[in-house]
């Protein structure tokens, strides 16, 4: 779990402190490409306010994930990709959760089998 008084990793690449391929921009979230992509196309939607997990979200957030969604159907788009993509929050760390400060991954650009692993 990420420690409240410090940065998490997204919070230093939105802050530019560390460095990232970023796809898009706005007042609410960041796009950047997965640094260990699980397909030809992998981004990770990142709203600029950091919130854990999904579980930890509150109804105050229901504008911004919705503005996620959006956002990642449109860089789904502007990837070629807008009719078949895959989108996954991992929530907790048993469920392969690995930086604590809510993403969406945009997966796309490979046969995308059902059920995952
Ligand atoms: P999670 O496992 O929390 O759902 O996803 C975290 C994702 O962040 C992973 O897919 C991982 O490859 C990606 N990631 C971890 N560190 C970095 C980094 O420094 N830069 C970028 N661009 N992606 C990262």
């Amino acid at each position: 779990m990420a420690d409240a008084g410090k940065k998490t990793l997204f919070e230093k690449i939105i802050d530019k402190e560390l460095p990232a391929q970023f796809v898009y921009e706005d007042e609410l979230c960041v796009v950047i490409k997965d640094i260990n992509p699980a397909a030809p196309v992998h981004l990770l939607v990142i709203p600029r306010k950091r919130i854990e997990m999904l579980s930890d979200s509150k109804p105050e957030d229901q504008a911004l994930l919705g503005h996620l969604m959006l956002v990642a159907g449109k860089v789904a788009r502007d990837a070629g990709y807008g009719d078949a993509f895959r989108l996954v929050v991992n929530n907790g760390a048993a469920a392969s959760q690995s930086v604590f400060h809510i993403h969406l991954h945009v997966i796309a650009g490979r046969p995308l089998s059902w059920p995952p692993g």
